[in-house]
């Protein structure tokens, strides 16, 4: 009889942990620079090129996608050795014109070092087609965006990126592998800001991407190790804790942000509000984040940016913060940081763990904040 797979969730809060008798149940952080060798050198001998503590977090975070992961110092330097990686032999890096700000402002900073950054409506098939056509083109999509939420169709995205021979990264970020699978819906690799859900209590920051192409993963390791770029054994360790308890965070996370949507569209001072479960992306959303649509929503308000800030800082729970995805409900106006696009009024929350009739409490009291029409 065939043993019964272990499910994805299961492997995640037993992470790395394999103990033998005596041994410590939970694997704890390996702070060594040096592992003892002599003779044939390996990569982790010395600690820029490998950590054990990063093998318990690459081997937690492969599984969830069936993938290899390189993990970084962060979600930008994973996105900068992508890049390098990927865009220094291409012409043109086609990015979405409503994703986080700073892979528009990297791309940029990395023109000369590869190719230049054209930015589309990831929505416009026929806008990305034309960008991918002429020329030898890396596809950078992000979905859902932030901080928009605006969800593009990863299968359609990955058959233009195929037939126009051309890798497509999507910057899962937002929803994590564990809402939404990439690499089974076309892309070469899956970049994830661990910073953000993955390890979800605001206290560490590092990012990863998963790839099931071995040279990609090789190279990637390889711009980490000459670059420095790597995530030290604390944080990894941090990281590897979070993510054991991901499943649960994000289903409680998911199931408050679709109550907070809907509370917020029936406000009458709410004029949009930005989730993937409500609204014109929700039909792919169902299709590609099959359980859940994440903890990350935002709403424009009926007054001014004064109005905003003024809300968000009314909170009496909710934290005037930027960054989404920690257990802590926290909130900012976009538009305050410079380079990005967001409307002037745009609050975007994230979605934490406590009981969403508090959330809702909170919210409704700060939106009387809003000054009185005329
Ligand atoms: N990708 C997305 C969608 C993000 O929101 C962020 C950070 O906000 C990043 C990448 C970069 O991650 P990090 O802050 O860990 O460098």
């Amino acid at each position: 009889m065939t043993e019964p797979a272990i499910s994805a969730d299961a492997m995640l809060v037993h992470a790395g942990a394999r103990p033998g008798p005596g041994e410590p149940a939970v694997p704890p952080p390996v702070l060594a620079t040096i592992l003892a060798s002599a003779g044939e050198p390996r990569a982790e001998d010395y600690g820029r090129g490998g950590n054990p503590t990063w093998t318990v977090l690459e081997q937690a975070l492969g599984g969830i996608e069936a993938a290899q992961a390189v993990v970084f110092s962060s979600g930008q330097a994973a996105s900068m050795a992508l890049m390098l990686a990927l865009a220094r032999d291409r012409e043109r890096i086609v990015l979405p014109r409503d994703g986080y700000y700073n892979a528009r402002v990297l791309a940029q900073r990395l023109r000369p070092h590869g190719a230049a950054p054209v930015l589309v409506d990831l929505g416009d098939l026929a806008e990305v087609k034309r960008e991918l056509a002429d020329g030898r083109a890396v596809l950078w999509a992000e979905t859902p965006t932030n901080p928009l939420l605006r969800v593009a169709d990863i299968t359609r995205l990955g058959e233009l990126a195929a037939a126009a021979g051309a890798p497509m990264i999507v910057d899962n970020t937002v929803a994590t592998g564990l809402l939404q699978r990439p690499l089974d819906l076309g892309a070469t690799a899956s970049l994830c800001s661990l910073t953000k859900s993955a390890s979800g209590h605001s206290d560490v920051i590092a990012g990863a991407v998963m790839t099931r192409d071995e040279a990609l993963a090789d190279e990637l390791r390889s711009w980490r190790t000459l670059g420095g770029g790597i995530l030290g054994p604390m944080e990894a360790w941090l990281a590897t804790r979070g993510l054991r308890t991901l499943p649960l965070r994000i289903e409680r996370q998911s199931a408050n942000a679709l109550a907070i949507a809907e509370y917020l569209a029936g406000h009458r001072r709410v004029t949009a509000v930005h989730y993937p479960g409500v609204g014109d992306g929700a039909q792919v959303a169902r299709g590609q984040m099959p359980r859940g649509f994440g903890p990350l929503l935002s709403f424009e308000i009926d007054g001014t940016a004064a109005d905003a800030d003024a809300v968000v800082t009314a909170s009496r729970l909710i934290v005037p913060a930027t960054s989404f995805g920690g257990v802590e409900s926290a909130w900012e106006r976009r538009g305050r940081w410079q380079g990005e696009t967001a409307p002037a009024t745009l609050i975007r929350l994230s979605v934490g763990i406590e009981p969403p009739h508090d959330l809702i409490a909170d919210i409704d009291q700060a939106l009387a904040q809003i000054r009185p029409i005329g």
